[in-house]
């Protein structure tokens, strides 16, 4: 705990972050001897292991309180067509692993493990593609496709990460269409809509209307949003309107909106509410128990990150609904764009305690009374 809590005061300094984030990049790419200390500090804190053999410690701890795991292979960024095969292959290797698991009923993926993100990002724009890049979009859903036919196959669900807005479109399109084929019967494919995006509500809108229309479950797991700075940034330098809701209470309302929408539609709806937010994590509860669905309901799931928010995890496992970890693994030197995030959103907000770092210390005191 108090490990925990030093490292959660280091990333509560924002300039310590932003220095930290340059030091560590900069010295893994000059190979000096930093894993040892990445690994046994915030990789320890975050991460299940470097391999599917190192995360089996962490499931079963989690496995001992009715917690389960969502793997997430998680390497991102990568450029070269040797890299998206290895991907696609540890996907589908880890969906495989996933179902000899008792405890880890999902696992995640980024689009932007198998193909370029510039391709993405003129598939998103509309612009016509050369004909290299129409094989190259079309190897993605060849790809892709025998990832979703691997998870159904294994019976464990494949929640796909939502990233920038600017490859974003081609992911839900893609997205859709795995829907369509994959479930039919049940949940395999989840998309991911980001409601700090003020189009996200209608999104999910539309979605469930296309999920009525074509006769299969919605998977949803919305989320807030991880790269608010970076979306607002790009919007003001290239001069477009940001597509980032007003305020904090925008995308709280829109977020906790589209629980509502589940809750609505249960039937057509399988949801995981993947947040560190407790307001909104009892909502679905309340909501859930209040309309007289059992907490065990295949549909209702919820998900905190590994490393975070334990309270709400172990409280929501405790009173019978289904609660997992977020887990990436993979290599340290592939895992630090995600460690970088986490930092970043444990870095002091106008000078007071980050969330966790609050919660650490109340513990703390707790325990010393
Ligand atoms: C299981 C799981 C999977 C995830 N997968 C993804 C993913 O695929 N893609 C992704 O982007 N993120 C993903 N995340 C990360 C998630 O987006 C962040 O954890 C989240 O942003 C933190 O929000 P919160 O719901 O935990 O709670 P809170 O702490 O209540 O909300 C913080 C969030 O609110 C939003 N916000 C803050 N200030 C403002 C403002 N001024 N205006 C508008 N909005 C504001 C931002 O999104 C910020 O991160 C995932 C998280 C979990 C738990």
């Amino acid at each position: 705990m108090r490990k925990t809590y030093r490292l959660f005061k280091l990333m509560n300094n924002g300039n310590l972050v932003r220095m930290g984030t340059k030091a560590a990049t900069l010295a893994l790419n000059m190979h000096l001897p930093v894993k040892g200390l990445i690994k046994q500090t915030i990789y320890q804190q975050f991460c299940g292991g470097e391999d599917l053999q190192e995360t089996v410690r962490v499931l079963n701890e989690l496995e001992q309180y009715n917690v389960s795991a969502i793997l997430d292979y998680g390497v991102e960024g990568k450029e070269s067509e040797a890299e998206f095969k290895r991907t696609c292959d540890q996907l589908i290797h880890t969906l495989q692993f996933a179902g000899t698991q008792r405890n880890v009923p999902y696992i995640s993926c980024k689009v932007t493990g198998i193909t370029r993100f510039d391709l993405l990002a003129k598939i998103s724009s509309g612009e016509t593609l050369s004909a290299a890049e129409s094989a190259e979009k079309k190897k993605l859903y060849d790809r892709m496709f025998s990832i979703a036919e691997a998870a159904q196959k294994a019976g464990i669900g494949l929640y796909v990460d939502a990233e920038e807005t600017w490859i974003q479109d081609a992911v839900d399109n893609l997205v859709f269409e795995l829907m369509r084929t994959f479930n039919r019967q049940k949940a395999v494919v989840f998309s991911t809509p980001q409601m700090y995006r003020h189009d996200r509500l209608e999104f999910c809108k539309r979605s469930l209307a296309d999920a009525q229309e074509h006769g299969y479950i919605l998977g949803l797991k919305p989320v807030r949003g991880a790269y608010m700075e970076k979306e607002r940034r790009r919007a003001a330098e290239k001069g477009y309107p940001s597509p980032i809701q007003v305020d904090k209470a925008a995308t709280d309302r829109d977020y906790d909106a589209v629980l509502n929408l589940a809750l609505d539609h249960l039937d057509r709806i399988a949801i995981c509410a993947a947040t560190h937010n407790e307001k909104s994590s009892m909502l679905l509860a309340e909501g859930t128990v209040r309309r007289g669905v059992e907490p065990g309901h295949p549909h209702v799931h919820f998900s905190q990150l590994y490393g975070m928010s334990d309270h709400i995890t172990f409280n929501l496992a405790q009173s019978g609904f289904h609660v997992s970890k977020y887990l990436p693994y993979g290599p340290v030197k592939d895992v630090i764009p995600y460690l970088i995030r986490r930092a970043q959103e444990n870095t002091s907000v106008a000078g007071s305690m980050s969330r966790e770092l609050s919660l650490i210390y109340k513990e703390i005191k707790r325990r010393a009374l």
